[in-house]
């Protein structure tokens, strides 16, 4: 949709304008007034003549025109029917500030739903209710009553806190940060903030995205778009709160350890949303982002005035996987034959503590020439000969004069390098109070860049028995069984191309002893029951039986022991399965959450998954790097690699699993939770096998 009649409407009524000073009509026709809209602008209220000099207006009706933009301040149970005569109008485009909708419960609630439906029968779009306002700085637009106008600029901020939005447009004042928009989302009654993502992403005075979120309303969608756009510009996103539809009782270990935490952190991961944990980190972002062009790589240069900021800057570098830029000789030479003999002139560059403007005019010069430097980051420290002023006014001139790689700068100190820290924000140079401030910024710039230069992602699809998985799923779900047993989930699985082990159910020791002799010792058996979904925990699993009498000892011992730890468990007998070759033993898993659909896991499998916690997440479908980095981020990697002489397994059979999973779990829907643990791997070039398996379905 185009939001041009909210940001650049030609005429705006505001109902409910006040000609009290405090009251959130009378703000909002002031900031109107005071930002310099050029629009027409009609103050509605039948109780004034005139408002600000401005004519006021009984009632919509009688000001004789249609305005393009209404802004609703006005008692919530009186919204419905301004909004039937906006409807009666031909206004297509309302503001509702007014709050008491559904936040405040189910009237509300009831109220919100009404004023939507008067909206959609009529094509009219709602920002709010429950709102700040909307603000656009180069339209001169301040129809919030958040605070002033802002400097323009190419940052836009979409707030699901009005408050907070209040408090970002002081530090954006205080700062000198420039917005291009400034929009309270309130309570997303119809725009979300999906819509104003996709608008703000074809608006040329926007560079970045930036936004606070609580929820985020259709998150599979929402993700698909994000991922678009974050190829056209940066989305930075605070998202707090967590969703309590995610936390289900799991009965799965992929259900028990995935919160929806974890499906927000791969789904931002999946879109190259930049997260953000704090408004402070947020802006020292957006402010490169917005001012600054991006690094190719992630070589950095230093120019500092001090040892310390010098080796802090560097740790910083170093421990957050960044580059310290390995200057070129002719730089080297350069640096040598102009700055004095004491210098440091390899990175980090020390100009010295006597350095005035010129030198760090010189020394900046000269590394952005070079061409193993990406990103140059300029320290200093006021110092008895510094030169705050001259020297931010020197930085500026040169990013100016040679704008191909970005230049941060942190100027150390408070007083002293106020009037430099002005001049660095005037002329659009990221300024930070600290070095690891500017050190993570380049960080996230360097994986912004990474992200958007990754190969396309495609998504091997593997040849597969749907239709066997299909029968067996509907059956399921028509007699009403979420819990797929053990046995029917290895079919599902070997119809996705998975290996099981062999074995039957006996319902006696003696048949459990000829199903043994058939399959061949040792064996291993496992009670039979839809009522334990973790067999080991009631002494369910017996391995390496090595005779007929074992099998028969361990069949009795069972059928003995477990009725009395779980009364209530309805037991069919127990399996008698085929022992896998020693392995490793992995957990592939899957947990769909609410928002973001299917949430794949991949850790350390066995009994301890919950205990040892090494378990890593990604969103199906994999592609297979995606798989293979899911591998990559366990510490069980290692080990799986093979460590101390000990022999490494078939990591790609494992990415393979992972990918089979996400292809089986993407095509049905139906799918709740399931685990494969153990899934047990051995050496390259041996079948991996499902060895236990549950999942449960949506019935
Ligand atoms: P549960 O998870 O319900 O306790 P499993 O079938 O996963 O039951 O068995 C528990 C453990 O027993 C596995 O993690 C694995 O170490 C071992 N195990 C089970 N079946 C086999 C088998 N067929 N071959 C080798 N080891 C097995
Ligand atoms: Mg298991």
């Amino acid at each position: 949709m185009s939001f041009e009649s909210f940001f650049n409407p030609k005429s705006v009524a505001i109902v409910g304008a006040s000609s009290q000073k405090g009251k959130v009509g009378y703000e909002i026709l002031s900031n109107m007034i005071s930002a310099g809209y050029g629009g027409k602008l009609y103050p509605v209220n039948n109780k004034a003549d005139e408002i600000e000099g401005l004519k006021c207006y009984p009632d919509l009706e009688s000001i004789g025109s249609v305005p393009e933009l209404v802004i609703l301040v006005i008692p919530a149970k009186i919204v419905p029917m301004i909004m039937q005569q906006c409807a009666k109008l031909g206004t297509k485009s309302v503001i509702i500030i007014t709050a008491g909708f559904k936040e405040v419960g189910k009237e509300g609630k009831a109220l919100e739903e009404k004023v939507v439906q008067i909206a959609r029968e009529a094509g009219i779009r709602i920002i709010g209710p429950n709102c700040l306002g909307i603000i656009d700085t180069a339209n001169k637009l301040n129809a919030c009553f958040g605070g002033d106008l802002p400097d323009v600029g190419g940052i836009a901020y979409l707030s699901q806190s009005g408050a907070l939005l209040a408090a970002i447009l002081d530090i954006a004042t205080a700062n000198k940060i420039g917005f291009s928009k400034l929009i309270s989302i309130g309570n997303k009654a119809d725009i979300g903030e999906l819509d104003l993502i996709k608008a703000l992403a074809n608006d040329d005075e926007t560079k970045v995205i930036a936004g606070y979120l609580e929820s985020i309303t259709d998150g599979d969608e929402f993700v698909r778009q994000a991922e678009k756009i974050s190829h056209i510009k940066p989305i930075l996103l605070i998202k707090s709160g967590s969703t309590a539809a995610g936390a289900t009782a799991a009965s799965s270990h992929t259900g028990s350890l995935a919160g929806s935490e974890v499906a927000y952190e791969t789904a931002f991961e999946r879109a190259g949303i930049i997260r953000c944990e704090s408004i402070k980190q947020q802006f020292d972002y957006a402010q490169a982002f917005s001012n600054q062009p991006l690094p190719k790589d992630a070589r950095v240069a230093v120019i500092t005035n001090a040892g310390g900021p010098g080796i802090m800057a560097a740790d910083a570098i170093e421990s957050k996987g960044l580059k310290f830029a390995k200057l070129d000789e002719k730089t080297i030479e350069k640096l040598g034959s102009t700055l004095p003999a004491a210098a440091n002139i390899h990175n980090p560059i020390d100009v010295l503590g006597d350095s005035m403007a010129d030198r760090y005019s010189f020394a900046l010069s000269t590394a952005l020439d070079d061409p193993n430097v990406d990103v140059v980051l300029i320290l200093l420290t006021p110092q008895a000969m510094t030169d705050a002023k001259g020297t931010a006014e020197a930085i500026v001139k040169i990013s100016k004069e040679k704008p191909a790689k970005p230049v941060l700068t942190c100027f150390l100190g408070a007083n002293k390098i106020a009037e430099g820290v002005e001049i660095l924000r005037n002329g659009k140079i990221p300024q930070y109070d600290s070095t690891d401030g500017a050190v993570a910024t380049i960080k996230v710039m360097t994986e912004y860049v990474r992200w958007k230069s990754r190969p396309k992602r495609v998504v091997k699809l593997f040849p597969v028995n749907r239709r066997k998985v299909e029968n067996i799923i509907e059956r399921h779900i028509r007699q009403g069984i979420r819990e797929v047993g053990e046995t029917e989930s290895k079919e599902i699985l070997e119809a996705y191309g998975f290996f099981t082990p062999k074995g039957s159910i006996a319902t006696t020791a003696d048949q459990a002893g000829n199903i043994a002799e058939q399959l061949g010792f040792p064996v291993v058996m496992k009670i039979w029951s839809p009522d334990i979904l973790h067999k080991s925990d009631v002494g369910g699993v017996k391995v390496g039986l090595k005779s007929v009498q074992e099998v028969k000892d361990a069949f009795d011992l069972m059928m003995y022991r477990i009725p009395k730890k779980q009364p209530d468990a309805h037991i069919l007998g127990v399996l008698v399965q085929e022992m896998c070759k020693s392995g490793k033993e992995v957990i592939l898993g899957m947990n769909r959450d609410p928002h973001f659909g299917p949430l794949m896991m991949f850790g350390m499998g066995g009994i301890m998954v919950e205990v040892l916690k090494d378990v890593s997440f990604h969103l199906a479908p994999l592609t297979s790097d995606e798989a293979k980095q899911m591998l990559i981020d366990t510490k069980t990697y290692k080990i799986l690699k093979g460590v101390r002489g000990q022999q490494g397994v078939d990591i790609d059979k494992i990415a393979e699993g992972l990918q089979r999973l996400s292809q089986l779990v993407t095509e049905f829907p139906q799918i709740l939770e399931m685990d494969i643990n153990p899934f047990v791997v051995g050496p390259v070039g041996s079948t991996p096998i499902a060895v236990d398996a549950r999942m449960s379905l949506e019935v």
